[in-house]
């Protein structure tokens, strides 16, 4: 029995999920003391493979054919049914991404298993595993119990788990090729340009401080109230996707499932009501701080400091209190 970590490349590039997926791995294999092993599915991954052999793993597949160099559905569920047959794995953990939304459901189904999406906790009670997954916009947890006879197959939502903690191995780990059987005629899909994520000319990953504005700012001649929070914290400024959709930021400063995902040292959300798709993208941080008018808002659930007030008095009173602490 294994933990087996599918990391995702696109292009001979690592997803940034992957990492946080492998660190879930290897929490998950010393909770149930089993081997972990990763797997990554392309045409000429070796130098992928032999980079993820690195971390602290038992074994890295490389999940090699000509077939697998442009991602389709069908291509790569077929690899990797071909693959778990192989190795036999008792859990089959994979990130959240838009490309494996789009084929573990029918991998899953191939062990005549669910898929258990956008996970943010799994863990072991009673013999059995229990995954938490979130509903309605992220208001509720729910604890699902997994049960057949297959592997359990989960997606993990990004930044529940950190990428920062992922072990490195002492010594590099075996990487074993594995070559499909897959003939051309079984891919129905023809591929075209992957989706692009928002672009990244700003590296928010990078920011310490990001200080992110949302809809509560109202019109676009407002934001340089936030801007000014943002300037007295020497902070980056990012904004809900609301806020970029109507063009009054950039789409490089959106933060969230469709933007960036980032992990700064304090993240102030200014006028953001904390839907998951939001969430997701900075939950990250080590310290959140919210503003917000409604107290309900969910925001403050994942908050270490919340201000319920209006941000049009609260945020120039907190720049001006900043400027002075630091003066
Ligand atoms: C597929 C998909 C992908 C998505 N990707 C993203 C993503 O990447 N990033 C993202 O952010 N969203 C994303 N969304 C949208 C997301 O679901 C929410 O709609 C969005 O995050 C809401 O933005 P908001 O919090 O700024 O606005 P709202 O939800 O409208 O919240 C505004 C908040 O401001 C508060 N407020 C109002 N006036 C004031 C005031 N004067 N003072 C203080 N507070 C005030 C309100 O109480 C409220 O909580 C996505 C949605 C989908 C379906």
């Amino acid at each position: 029995m294994s933990i087996l970590v599918v990391l995702e490349q696109q292009a001979g590039a690592w997803h940034r999920m992957s990492w946080e997926t492998l660190a879930a791995g290897q929490q998950l294999g010393a909770a149930l003391g089993q081997p972990v092993e990763a797997a990554v599915a392309g045409h000429g991954v070796a130098v992928l493979a032999a980079e993820a052999a690195s971390k602290n793993v038992a074994k890295v597949w490389a999940v090699e054919h000509g077939l697998l160099d442009a991602y389709t559905a069908d291509g790569y569920t077929a690899a990797l049914e071909q693959l778990i047959r192989k190795a036999q794995p008792s859990v089959v953990l994979l990130p959240h991404t838009y490309q494996v939304r789009d084929f573990a459901p029918k991998l899953a189904a191939r062990f005549s298993q669910v898929l258990m999406s956008d996970v943010i906790a799994i863990r072991s009670e009673g013999g059995g595993l229990v995954c938490v997954r979130q509903f309605f916009q992220g208001k509720l947890n729910g604890d699902v119990r997994v049960s057949g006879a297959g592997p359990m197959f989960a997606s993990l939502q990004a930044g529940a788990w950190r990428a920062d903690s992922l072990a490195a191995g002492s010594a590099a780990a075996p990487v074993e090729s594995f070559a499909p059987v897959l003939d051309a005629v079984q891919i129905r899909q023809k591929p075209e340009a992957p989706f692009r994520e928002a672009a990244r000319a700003v590296d928010l990953t990078a920011a310490e401080i990001i200080v992110s504005v949302g809809r509560g700012i109202k019109e676009q001649s407002n934001i340089p109230v936030v801007e000014d929070l943002a300037h007295a914290f020497g902070a980056e400024l990012a904004a809900s996707r609301p806020i970029c959709d109507a063009g009054w930021l950039p789409m490089e400063r959106q933060v969230g499932s469709s933007g960036q995902t980032v992990a700064p040292k304090m993240y102030v959300a200014v006028g953001i009501s904390g839907a998951i798709q939001h969430l997701v993208g900075m939950k990250g941080a080590k310290v959140i701080v919210a503003i917000n008018k409604d107290p309900h808002a969910p925001i403050f659930e994942v908050a270490d400091y919340g201000i319920v007030g209006d941000l049009f008095e609260v945020a120039p009173a907190l720049a001006e209190a900043v400027r002075k602490a630091k003066a």
